[in-house]
This record gives C-alpha cells, sequence and structure tokens, in this order.
C-alpha cells in the first residue's frame, strides 16, 4: 500500500497510519408534492427543456458523490461543523 494524501490538508498518510475515509452522496428527494406554478404548464416545452440540457448537468442535478481521504485531525474538525455552518465567537481548538 502506497502512501496516501490528506484531502484537506494534504499531510501524507504512510502505510499503517489511521485515516478517515469520507464519502458525501448529496440526492435530489421528493416528498411526493408537485408545484406548478403559474396557470398552465406546457408539460411538451419543460420536456424539450429537459432533453437539450447535456446528460452530465442533469445527472448531476438529481445525484452527485464525493469522496475524500482525511487525516485525523481533519476528520475530527470536519465532524464538529460537517455543514460548515458558521460558529460565531467559537474558536477551533488548535489541539483538536
Ligand atoms: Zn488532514
Amino acid at each position: 500500500m502506497s502512501s496516501q494524501i490528506c484531502g484537506r490538508c494534504n499531510k501524507i498518510i504512510n502505510p499503517g497510519d489511521l485515516f478517515y475515509r469520507l464519502t458525501i452522496k448529496v440526492f435530489a428527494d421528493f416528498d411526493g408534492v408537485i408545484n406548478i406554478k403559474g396557470k398552465k404548464m406546457d408539460l411538451n416545452k419543460e420536456f424539450e427543456k429537459i432533453k437539450s440540457c447535456p446528460e452530465d448537468l442533469l445527472e448531476e442535478e438529481v445525484y452527485k458523490e464525493f469522496d475524500f481521504i482525511l487525516c485525523p485531525r481533519c476528520k475530527e474538525i470536519y465532524c464538529a461543523n460537517p455543514l460548515y455552518l458558521p460558529l460565531g465567537d467559537v474558536k477551533l481548538d488548535n489541539n483538536v
């Protein structure tokens, strides 16, 4: 097994070192409700609009997956705030 690199801080992870795999899946969900805005929806026009979009862009609209290798420190930082929400005045401890 060769060395790997942390996807966040670029630290070299040597064979045998602890590391984490972060897989993020983002996919469209559906709650069963269809909201139709305006008076009338032209389904043919909507279908043509969808057909004219490149397939990879359409696919990304529905499903996207990310895969990262993280060192232990970056795993802790990520898990402390996975949605990268504003922390206000809270400072991250450098010992994490
Ligand atoms: Zn790292």
